[in-house]
């Protein structure tokens, strides 16, 4: 599963980076939700880690932005971030309906 550069929430980008592990500064995490920079920061991995901490820390910016009391509860997080994830890994769309031309 892709994850994106950014996203939009209530007017505000918040930025996505990966960062390599060489230079993942932050031992004892793999991810977090910098509301000073809006910014989401992930070291980099398997794509299907990514996607899971990507939205972990996606929970937390909503929360944060919601200023919801659950924003540092990691097992909140954590549970919604993971089913958010499956939800959107596991997402099955109809074809687009095409329109033919008139004639
Ligand atoms: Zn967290």
């Amino acid at each position: 599963m892709n994850i994106p550069r950014k996203v939009q929430l209530m007017g505000h980008t918040v930025n996505v980076a990966v960062i390599a592990p060489k230079e993942w500064k932050h031992k004892g995490c793999v991810g977090y939700f910098d509301p000073a920079n809006s910014l989401i920061a992930i070291k980099r991995a398997r794509p299907s880690q990514m996607a899971h901490v990507f939205f972990h820390e996606l929970t937390h910016a909503i929360l944060a932005l919601m200023s919801h009391d659950l924003y540092e509860d990691e097992t909140f997080v954590d549970s919604f971030g993971g089913l958010l994830a499956q939800a959107l890994s596991s997402a099955k769309y109809d074809a687009p309906i095409r329109r033919k031309p008139h004639k």
